[in-house]
This record gives C-alpha cells, sequence and structure tokens, in this order.
C-alpha cells in the first residue's frame, strides 16, 4: 500500500513535539514549548509557566493580580520560567548533558533564555515566530556572528499539520485506513 502522506522532515518532527510541549503552559502569556535534541534523539522538553510548586497563573486565573502576563509588569519580576530554561533545568535536574545539542521552539528566544543555550552548549536553535527587535536583534546578531549559536526559523507545511491533526482528532493507529505505519 503507498503511503498516502510523507513523513514529517526532522525539523517539522522536533518542532511539532514542541508545539505540543506548548500544550502544557501554565502561564497566561502566550504559550511556548521547547525541546532539546541530539543526534535526532530528544533530551529535554520545557513549556512556560511558573517554577516547579509554585501556583500557575492559569489555576489562579492571573499572573499577578490584574496583570494578564507574567512579563507585564515593569517593576515585578517575571514569574515564568521560558520554555528554553525550563528545558535546560530539566537536563540539569536529571543530569543530561547537553553540549552540542540543538534546541526547537516555537519563539525565538528572549536574550536571557539565548545566553542560557548558548552557556549550556547549545549550538543551533530552530524557531517558528520571531520575537527579538530593536537592541535585542543586535545583541543576537552579535552571539551570531562571533559563532556562539546560529538562528533559523522553521515551519511545518501545510500537509504536515494536516496530518498531526488528522492524528490528534482521530485514533492514530487504526487499521482499516490509510495510515501505514
Ligand atoms: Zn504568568
Ligand atoms: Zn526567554
Amino acid at each position: 500500500m503507498p503511503f498516502e502522506q510523507p513523513r514529517p522532515t526532522w525539523d517539522e518532527y522536533f518542532l511539532m513535539l514542541a508545539k505540543l510541549a506548548a500544550t502544557r503552559s501554565s502561564c497566561l502569556a502566550f504559550p511556548v514549548g521547547a525541546v532539546i535534541v541530539k543526534n535526532k534523539q530528544v533530551l529535554a522538553t520545557g513549556y512556560n509557566g511558573p517554577p516547579t510548586g509554585a501556583a500557575h497563573c492559569t489555576d489562579q486565573g492571573y499572573c499577578y493580580p490584574g496583570l494578564s502576563s507574567c512579563d507585564a509588569s515593569k517593576i515585578m519580576p517575571s514569574r515564568a520560567v521560558h520554555a528554553e530554561a525550563n528545558a535546560i533545568a530539566q537536563a540539569a535536574k536529571h543530569g543530561i548533558l547537553t553540549d552540542g545539542s540543538s534546541i526547537y521552539v516555537t519563539l525565538e528566544p528572549c536574550l536571557s533564555c539565548l545566553k542560557l543555550i548558548i552557556s549550556a552548549g547549545i549550538k543551533e536553535v530552530f524557531y517558528e515566530t520571531s520575537f527579538n527587535s530593536g537592541e535585542s536583534l543586535l545583541i543576537r546578531d552579535s552571539f551570531v556572528k562571533d559563532g556562539l549559536v546560529t538562528l533559523k526559523e522553521i515551519h511545518l507545511s501545510e500537509i504536515t499539520a494536516q496530518r498531526a491533526t488528522t492524528f490528534l482528532l482521530k485514533p492514530t493507529s487504526v487499521a482499516k485506513d490509510n495510515r501505514v505505519r
């Protein structure tokens, strides 16, 4: 039986995993997911939300009272740990080497996360949506120019996204249709 649809590329595969991780985000700010990968193996995953054990913004209904985002206050520090930082922390917690790995994120890392990524030895960043602008962009580009890290914007093809949607909406491993292993 022929394959009705192509398999996702590795980049698409890991971006989809990052998107799934993002569904677990527990901050009212936009959902973000991250997956650290080395040699096509997943090392760690993360999503944005307050530190382990702290109240989830989504559970209490606000980030800070009156604020809809952990990053919205000019005076209060962000409650949320960003997805990339959480993935790196998860690796650290479980003693997993991140040196020489890559990270897939649904949103381009902020400068704090990018610095953390570089210092964790993560060499490649693949992101879906751009984030940095203005002076942040200049600093980001200086890191790239110095050869510390590479960044690449990637997207799911329509056919991959549709196929994944079908898999999510219906039982996946049914023999009677065209989905071949
Ligand atoms: Zn929040
Ligand atoms: Zn960040």
